[in-house]
């Protein structure tokens, strides 16, 4: 058994620009030597991530546009991506999404809309992507998607996120046992917060780090290499007992008491 990803190939959903953490789990899978198959949402983001994927060392990364609140464009991106490359092994899910004005102020002021916008992207998309890579995991595989402490404390303005990840949490350990039986493992990583384009909607951002840098056991803030080295961990073979875990990677931030 090894780290080595010689051979296998992923689909990394997620990535809008290099500070995204999907591009930290591309980083770590690619220099494993694993083939990549990128998603993104809206045409706005393609040249960036075609421009990203360039710098990877192989030509025969994938790049498919993939919105995921549509079931019919998830269909076809699954179909395309079976057309190209048959069997995939895994698959990052990274994609979350509220209304900025909801990440702020009183959970208690979220909108029915707004409470099912995030739990629409944030958090059934995960049971909507796993349905149709399923097929395609034919020798196994192993799924990862990307959760907050939010969703298991209260974290302040993070409200209906926090929510929509408990329900991420929950559909991790449904899903996990769902595809065991088929040799597919199903997990989260937990990430200390890091700085990207989705962090920078969340009121207090910056406290939030500095909060980490002072109390975190290793008293630093998490990285986005930290976060893909360890999705390299999960989707290879050392893994192969770990299934519908949340793992945390947050410099050892959600065992304090504070
Ligand atoms: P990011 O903004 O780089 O990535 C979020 C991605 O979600 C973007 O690529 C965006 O295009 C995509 N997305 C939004 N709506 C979509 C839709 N309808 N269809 C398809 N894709 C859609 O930010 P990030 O911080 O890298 O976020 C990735 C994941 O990591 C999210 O689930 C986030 O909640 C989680 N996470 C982030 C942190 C942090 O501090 N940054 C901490 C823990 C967990």
């Amino acid at each position: 058994y090894q780290l080595s990803l010689e051979d296998r190939t992923f689909v990394v959903m997620g990535v809008a620009n290099k500070r995204s953490i999907a591009w930290g789990i591309s980083q770590s899978l690619a220099n494993a030597g694993a083939r990549l198959i990128f998603t993104y949402a809206g045409e706005r983001l393609e040249k960036n991530v075609r421009q990203l994927v360039e710098t990877l060392d192989r030509d025969d990364h994938l790049v498919l546009p993939c919105d995921i609140t549509n079931d019919d464009e998830i269909a076809n991106t699954f179909n395309q991506i079976k057309d190209e490359v048959g069997t995939i092994h895994g698959l990052a899910h990274c994609i979350a999404f509220a209304n900025k004005d909801e990440l702020e102020g009183e959970y208690l002021n979220t909108t029915r809309d707004g409470f099912l916008l995030a739990q629409n992207i944030s958090a059934y998309s995960l049971t909507a992507v796993a349905k149709e890579a399923r097929p395609l995991m034919s020798e196994g595989g192993s799924i990862i998607t990307l959760t907050y402490l939010g969703g298991e404390k209260v974290v302040k303005n993070y409200n209906v996120m926090g929510v929509a990840k408990a329900s991420l949490d929950a559909s991790v350990k449904y899903l996990a046992n769902d595809l065991g039986k088929d040799g597919i493992r199903v997990n989260a990583i937990s990430a200390g917060p890091i700085r990207t384009l989705a962090a920078k909607g969340i009121g207090g951002f910056n406290d939030v780090l500095k909060e980490i840098e002072e109390k975190s056991p290793l008293r630093k803030t998490t990285t986005q290499e930290e976060v893909g080295d360890t999705a390299l961990f999960l989707v290879s073979d050392l893994a192969r007992g770990i299934t519908g875990e949340i793992l945390h990677v947050d410099g050892g931030y959600n065992i304090l008491s504070l």
